[in-house]
């Protein structure tokens, strides 16, 4: 029998009626073992941050009343998919007071570690999927047992092969009995049995170890747009769905700002050569991306991606004659604080790297200073134009740079990967660089 892993997103089981439909749609795939992963119900997440954050500030009315709306939101949805039964209203119940309890411990101390933002934030999954496993009557998997992970909170890291073990041990014997398991995307446990979880959009990831993990034949990552689009369509109204991508064009779209797919989920479900395919939960029988094993897009710009809040930060150093060593010193300095670099552009006297806007900035740009002057160019955004045949087709460069003719650009680099040529903008016209790059690209313009 095949088993497929089906993801379903935050909007996806935003409401009740959300959560009817992703049962209609789990009940489609008959004849399948099924492995449901579920996200917190939309806006959750981002509630229970809010939450936590207040109470550090000693706002604890403010905390409360997020609390407050997130136990009503589950409560009544609970009612409207007729499951509020005294067990299920006690499971929710249960997790709602455990967090009031940590609400008052934060609120005491003025102070939230990351394993208990941890701990609070997983709150939204375990909710979610008692509503979803309770509406389709089918077993609830605690995700923590079989999701193992470094201590690393806030963005931990799979452990594979404990997860393969614990997969098999806790997952596989219920797939020999029920049809159907539901589980929670987003967290995990540590060897010491702390929460944890994959970091923001995590769920998508889970759905990937998972899919790997039990060799299942297909995960489906259902959201709310048909697919991976050629741009963000909250960006690119003219987007549209791209039906084949490979592994490689879905990671480096995913990384550089398509949220539609957490950039670490394709990369369990190439080693297990996993298929992967994203859908629309609104448009179940719409288009739809598929991800598979060999396949490509076979295109020299498959999609754009936009990513915002980036910094440029420059050393210069009028005399930088040692090179070899001056980079040296300054990756090590990135590399001891564990900051991420994404494009990096050297010249004679300086080097310019772009990062996060939440990097620490400030204390980075201290340690830099020895090395030579630091300057930092904020509101940015990256762009990135994939495609698989990009560096074999050189009228993308050409087409891109005729498309962002007039817009001033910081910073611009060729993935050694060849399939990636990302440049950085002004926030203010990222917008703009993305819709005449659509134009070009992909509504007439020659490609
Ligand atoms: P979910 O809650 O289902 O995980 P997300 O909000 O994380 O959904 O991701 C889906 C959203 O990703 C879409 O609604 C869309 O606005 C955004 N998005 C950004 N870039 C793309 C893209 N290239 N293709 C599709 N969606 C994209
Ligand atoms: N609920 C988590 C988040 O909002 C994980 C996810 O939705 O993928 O980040
Ligand atoms: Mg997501």
């Amino acid at each position: 029998m095949t088993t497929l892993v089906m993801k379903f997103g935050g909007t996806s089981v935003g409401s009740a009626a959300r959560i009817k439909e992703v049962a209609h749609i789990v009940e489609s795939r008959q004849g399948a073992k099924r492995v449901v992963v579920v996200s917190a119900m939309a806006g959750v997440t981002n509630s229970l941050f809010e939450m936590a954050e207040a109470a550090r500030g000693h706002n604890l009315d403010k905390a409360l009343q997020f609390l407050s709306r997130i136990e009503q939101t589950h409560l009544e949805a609970s009612r409207s998919l007729e499951v509020a039964t005294p067990d299920l209203i006690g499971q929710i119940k249960e997790i709602v007071e455990n967090l009031q309890r940590r609400i008052h411990g934060i609120d005491l101390l003025g102070e939230l570690s990351l394993r208990t933002m941890d701990e609070i934030a997983s709150a939204g999954e375990r909710l979610s999927s008692i509503l979803v496993a309770g509406f389709m009557g089918c077993p609830l998997l605690d995700a923590r047992h079989v999701i193992r992970t470094d201590s690393h909170f806030g963005g931990a890291h799979p452990k594979l092969a404990a997860i393969k073990k614990f997969t098999a041990l806790h997952l596989a014997p219920l797939l020999e009995s029920y049809d159907v398991i539901v589980t929670q995307g987003y967290i995990g446990s540590d060897d010491a049995n702390d929460t944890t979880t994959l970091g923001r959009g995590g769920s998508d990831y889970s759905a990937g170890l998972l899919g790997a993990a039990i060799q299942a034949s297909e995960i489906e990552i259902w959201t709310d747009v048909e697919g991976i689009l050629t741009a963000d369509p909250r960006v690119v109204s003219a987007a549209r769905t791209v039906e084949i991508l490979s592994y490689d064009e879905a990671a480096e779209l995913a990384s550089y700002g398509a949220k539609v797919l957490h950039p670490a989920t394709v990369r369990p479900a190439l080693d297990a050569g996993v298929p992967v395919t994203i859908r629309s939960t609104f448009k179940p029988n719409g288009m739809f991306s598929t991800i598979s094993p060999g396949e490509s897009s076979g295109r020299p710009c498959v999609a754009i991606a936009m990513r915002r809040n980036v910094v440029i930060l420059s050393v210069t150093q009028e005399s930088m004659t040692d090179q070899a060593g001056f980079l040296a010193k300054l990756f090590d300095i990135f590399g001891r604080r564990g900051i991420s670099v994404d494009l990096v552009s050297t010249s004679e006297i300086s080097v310019s790297v772009s990062l996060d806007r939440n990097a620490p900035l400030e204390a980075l740009t201290q340690e830099l200073e020895k090395l030579g002057k630091v300057s930092i160019a904020s509101d940015r955004a990256v762009i990135a134009v994939v495609g698989d045949l990009l560096r074999k087709t050189p009228e993308v460069l050409h087409t891109t740079f005729v498309a962002i003719d007039g817009i001033p650009v910081d910073l611009i680099s060729m993935g050694a990967n060849a399939i990636n040529l990302s440049f950085i903008v002004q926030e203010q016209d990222a917008e703009r660089v993305m819709r005449s790059l659509h134009t070009a690209f992909f509504e007439g313009g020659t490609q």
